[in-house]
């Protein structure tokens, strides 16, 4: 045994069943979930596709890989998937590998309003192969609007429309989306990662039929393994997708222990106790916001619709990076985000981002989102006082002792 590394994973566990988890794209997967991670199906190469394999023995193999890819279409309702993508932003890279030619347009939402890295952030490689503009959210507003959104695109002309983010707060309109990028003659490719979750249950609208293509994380409210995933109705466009994630240059061996995981999860995602969850995730985000408000902590778009929260925090006269550090020696983990024309740096950020699937997971409930509402509030009120935030901390660990931690104890 490996003593070194049974230490640390020993050492994370503590952590995760202590502290309380706040960051929207984390979660506790099932003790199902993460039991075919670490199965023998880690050990096989199988590069291709289901009966069409570079290797011979894929026989289970190729099993797994139908179950997963039958109960995606089932879960999101739609005719094709390809489970092979290693996580969310090689499963966005092949999309825009099947669909556009080097140099084509991607228009797509900005860092700060919410967007993802991988839409094209001049960081990304992604900004170097394609040409890339920014939508905003309404500066007054916090919100998509969407006219300006059809003027800009009727402006650039983009071969594709990305409408999909990592700290957007409100439902995002994927028939509006859609009829823009008709009227314009681009593709239209959903971004799913955050919310896959909430539209497999029914509680934010699908991408379908309107999204080309929809991708998505299995990892965030849909509380699977770490992966992507990349669904669509049309035939037309199989080819040229599931060549894009194999052999088209992402990936080659796709990680088949993820493929059974991804099978367990979607299996999750369609009893009737996971929209009982997913249900209480919204509501828990609603409460920690209002509580939130109430210690006059201002919320960029004055609330929320789906499982996470971005807190403007230019009224507390400090930072994104400065409160994360205090709440992380208070035992609350959150991260610093960017707000909307955030006035700062990506370095040094205004906001805080924080969502509610991870304490939902463990069986937290409105009233225990106004404690975690009052531990935040005493920890930025003692922002630089280590002996109270140490305090603090005891409070929240002796907190979250009663809760179970889902993979740990179910
Ligand atoms: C998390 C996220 C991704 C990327 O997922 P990784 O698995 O971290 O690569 C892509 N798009 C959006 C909108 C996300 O929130």
């Amino acid at each position: 045994m490996d003593t070194q590394i049974d230490e640390l994973i020993k050492k994370e566990e503590k952590r995760q069943r202590e502290e309380l988890q706040l960051i929207p794209s984390e979660n506790y997967a099932s003790k199902n979930v993460l039991a075919p991670l670490s199965s023998v199906l880690s050990n096989k190469y199988s590069e291709g596709y289901i009966g069409k394999r570079y290797y011979q023995g894929n026989t289970y193999i190729d099993e797994v890989e139908n179950l997963a890819i039958e109960r995606a279409k089932k879960l999101f309702s739609c005719n094709f998937a390809n489970v092979q993508p290693l996580s969310g932003t090689p499963a966005n890279i092949s999309v825009y590998l099947a669909l556009l030619k080097p140099g084509d347009k991607i228009m797509s939402m900005n860092l700060a309003s919410g967007g993802h890295l991988s839409h094209g952030s001049p960081v990304s490689v992604v900004s170097t192969l394609f040409n890339i503009v920014f939508y905003d959210v309404s500066e007054q507003t916090g919100v998509l609007d969407y006219d300006q959104i059809l003027e800009q695109a009727k402006k650039e002309k983009p071969q594709l429309i990305i409408a999909g983010a990592s700290a957007y707060p409100r439902i995002i309109d994927f028939e509006k989306f859609s009829q823009i990028a008709k009227e314009v003659g681009a593709y239209l490719m959903a971004d799913i990662a955050h919310i896959a979750g909430l539209v497999a249950s029914e509680l934010h609208p699908s991408p379908f039929p309107f999204a080309d293509v929809v991708t998505t994380t299995t990892h965030k409210t849909l509380r699977g393994p770490r992966g992507g995933l990349i669904l669509w109705n049309n035939q037309d466009l199989s080819a040229q997708i599931n060549k894009a994630v194999f052999p088209g240059g992402v990936q080659a061996g796709p990680h088949n222990n993820v493929h059974a995981a991804k099978a367990v999860c979607f299996y999750e995602a369609m009893q009737p106790e996971f929209k009982t969850y997913t249900q209480q995730v919204i509501i828990n985000a609603k409460v920690l916001g209002d509580e939130l408000r109430t210690h006059s902590f201002n919320l960029v778009s004055s609330g929320t619709d789906n499982h996470l929260l971005l807190v403007d925090l230019r009224n507390k006269g400090t930072g994104g990076k400065t409160i994360a550090q205090a709440l992380d020696k208070a035992g609350i983990i959150v991260n610093y985000n960017m707000i909307p024309y955030d006035p700062s740096t990506p370095f040094k950020p205004s906001g805080i981002r924080l969502g509610t699937p991870a304490v939902t997971s463990r069986g937290m409930v409105e009233k225990d989102m106004v404690k975690i509402a009052g531990f935040i509030n005493q920890a930025v009120e003692n922002l630089s006082d280590d002996v109270e935030l140490a305090k603090i901390r005891e409070q929240v660990i002796n907190f979250t002792s009663s809760f179970k931690v889902p993979g740990l104890d179910t």
